[in-house]
């Protein structure tokens, strides 16, 4: 039976604003307009066609056409979102369809400072100029909601225990309104009963205001996106400074040693530019009394998976994912190298590779040379 409790305990607004279910639904399943909270309040969303549709087929015993994903990890025998939420809530699932949010993932705009290759002008506002230019799209950055975001999220939620805040980067997104929120769960004596879990790009460390709201709350999790280091970083991650992101990384363990509910996670995004290079990142962190990273794999775009490359890349790629130092952290992806391929959008990934080293002055043959020998042409 695959009922799930997410649509009636969980909600998601990415940093375009649109809101849905959870990080899995796809809300482009669905004929009606997406919910989106720079236009729509969250009695809109409660409201809606779509998440009527999906309550309506969960009380039915139906998967909702925008749950597959569940669905087909399930299917294999993975462990999908919906059961790990089940098993994560299962204290607070008493009664849940009238207590309002007990969890939520808020993306507070699209603010940021980077624009990492593997992002877009939908999630940073700073790829706007290059996105126009280069894809003739004009994504406007987002600023923050409408003015009673808050209030309205605070009335739908008094019994959150759990709030995921995504980018942009949360440091600069809509911050005055994630302090106002961090600020009411503390005067209403809720934050020690509540966990947050930051996704930073760690270009900006918090101030005394943050920590200040922090040492109230039960966790924070702060997880430090880190996709290379050094020169590859910089490529990766521009025009972010390796220099200022490894500081603060540092800074982050001494503030951990100094606040026992801050819990600290680098979290590596596995593409086509940098599945040969894993090893130097877990390196770093083992060297900095970091875990090893969780390392996730790009599925969008495409062109940006790691099993674009052709068959002698992925033979090189193999050889040393099979052998590497840190193999047993990296195995799964071994196996889907071997078993998918995506090499029809090889030269759109390439194509689009050589148009942004353009744009942006840099050189993907300079700062991975290893894998530019497999960019070539081929006589
Ligand atoms: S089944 Fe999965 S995708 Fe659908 S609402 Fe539940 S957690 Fe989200
Ligand atoms: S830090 Fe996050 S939001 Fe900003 S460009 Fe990178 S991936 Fe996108």
């Amino acid at each position: 039976m695959p009922y799930c409790h997410v649509p009636w305990t969980n909600i998601d607004i990415s940093p375009k604003g649109d809101i849905s279910p959870c990080c899995k639904f796809l809300n482009y399943r669905y004929e009606y307009l997406v919910s989106n909270i720079t236009r729509n309040t969250i009695e809109e969303y409660l409201e809606s066609p779509t998440l009527k549709d999906v309550k309506r087929d969960f009380l039915k015993d139906r998967w909702p056409k925008g749950c597959d994903r569940c669905r087909i990890e399930e299917e294999n025998n993975i462990e999908s979102r919906r059961l790990s939420d089940e098993k994560r809530y299962k204290e607070y699932l008493d009664n849940h369809r009238n207590n309002g949010f007990i969890s939520a993932s808020i993306a507070f705009g699209n603010t940021c400072n980077l624009t990492c290759i593997i992002c877009d002008a939908g999630s940073s506002s700073r790829w706007h100029d290059e996105y126009k230019k280069i894809y003739k799209v004009d994504i406007r950055p987002n600023h923050f909601y409408k003015d009673q975001f808050v209030d309205n999220f605070i009335s739908f939620s008094p019994n959150l225990k759990h709030l995921d805040i995504p980018g942009g980067e949360p440091m600069l997104s809509g911050v005055p309104q994630q302090k106002q929120l961090l600020k009411y769960y503390i005067d209403n004596n809720k934050a020690h009963d509540i966990s947050l879990h930051y996704f930073t790009n760690c270009t900006i460390f918090p101030d005394d205001e943050w920590l200040s709201l922090w040492q109230y709350f039960k966790q924070i999790e702060i997880q430090l996106s880190i996709d290379g280091v050094r020169e590859r970083f910089e490529y990766l991650r521009y025009p972010g400074n390796w220099i200022e992101v490894e500081q603060n990384a540092i800074k982050y363990k001494q503030l951990a040693s100094t606040m026992p509910n801050l819990k600290l996670s680098i979290s590596t995004t596995v593409s086509a530019y940098n599945i040969g290079y894993l090893d130097e990142v877990i390196d770093w962190a083992l060297e900095n009394n970091y875990d090893a990273p969780w390392l996730g794999r790009l599925h969008n775009p495409i062109h940006l998976r790691c099993t674009v490359w052709r068959v002698d890349a992925k033979r090189h790629l193999l050889g040393k994912l099979r052998y590497g130092d840190h193999r047993r952290i990296y195995k799964p992806f071994v196996s889907y190298i071997e078993r998918d391929d995506d090499s029809q959008h090889f030269e759109t990934f390439r194509y689009n590779l050589l148009r942004h080293d353009n744009y942006r002055k840099l050189s993907f043959a300079k700062t991975f040379p290893e894998m530019f020998e497999f960019l070539r042409d081929r006589k």
